[in-house]
């Protein structure tokens, strides 16, 4: 068990990509509390399955846009758990669209969700985990976010964001022993990628030098690498699990 006793927070944890890492996290030993935005059943079940594990798990619905929501959210599981040791700021959208139809409503809720809501959760726990001299921020980033994608400037400048965001806190924090990383992925099978059309498929996987979408698990166990003391030497990074996507 790499994470016995530690208490791991995720956010956007009832679908895809968070989801596995939920259920990575837990099954090494974390007791890991999640959120998500509408998912009810989907919180529950996932509670009931992984308890059925002798797994700890629980869902909360917060939404990361909101600071309020995500500050009462952290009260509360300080009062219970008294500690926070791993963040997962995961909880991700996507509105895309070419720029010259994008309402500012589009652009303000891709902005919101993927970057505001990090901010609204890593400022909330950071001072808890420099207070405790320890530490560790994974944020979910996207290749999105590094390389720029059409139709996604929205989603591109809130990961772009993010990766910057990453780097400044890294230099930040680093003295109170509060390590933060990036995972980029490229194109994973989640809901998130199921509405793609036949034609831009045809398109994009020939350009994956592995030739096929990652899976939720695949990323999962990137993030578990980052959370364990395995890479207590890195911080400040971004690790791309894109199958080679955008190797330069
Ligand atoms: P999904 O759409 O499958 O799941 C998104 C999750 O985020 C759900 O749990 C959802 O909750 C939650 N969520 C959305 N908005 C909010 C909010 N405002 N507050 C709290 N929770 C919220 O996404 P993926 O698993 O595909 O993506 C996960 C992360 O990985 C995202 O940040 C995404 O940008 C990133 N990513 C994904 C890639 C892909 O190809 N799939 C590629 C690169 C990066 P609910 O179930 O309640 O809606």
């Amino acid at each position: 068990m790499k994470l016995k006793d530690k208490i791991a927070v995720v956010t956007g944890g009832t679908r895809g990509i968070g989801k596995a890492i939920v259920q990575t996290l837990a099954r090494q030993g974390a007791c890991v509390l999640f959120t998500y935005l509408n998912s009810d059943a989907k919180a529950q079940e996932l509670e009931a399955s992984l308890t059925k594990e002798n797994l700890k798990a629980k869902g909360f619905k917060v939404d990361v846009k909101d600071f309020e929501q995500v500050n009462a959210f952290k009260e509360q599981i300080l009062d219970k758990y008294r500690t926070v040791n791993i963040l997962v700021n995961n909880a991700g959208i996507i509105r895309d669209k070419a720029l010259a139809m994008m309402s500012p409503e589009e652009w303000a809720e891709v902005i919101d969700t993927n970057l505001t809501g990090v901010f609204n959760v890593t400022k909330c726990f950071a001072v808890t985990f420099m207070k405790q001299r320890q530490g560790n921020i994974i944020n979910i980033s996207s290749l999105s976010g590094i390389i720029g994608i059409s139709r996604q400037t929205n989603y591109s400048a809130s990961k772009g964001g993010m990766i910057a965001f990453s780097k400044a806190l890294a230099k930040e924090v680093a003295t109170f022993n509060v390590r933060v990383n990036v995972v980029a992925p490229g194109f994973i099978t989640t809901d998130m990628t199921s509405n793609l059309k036949e034609d831009y498929l045809k398109h994009v996987i020939p350009q994956i030098p592995l030739a096929r979408f990652g899976t939720s698990e695949e990323v999962a166990s990137v993030v578990l690498f980052l959370a364990t003391d395995k890479s207590d030497y890195i911080t400040g990074q971004v690790i791309r699990v894109d199958g080679g996507l955008g190797m330069s």
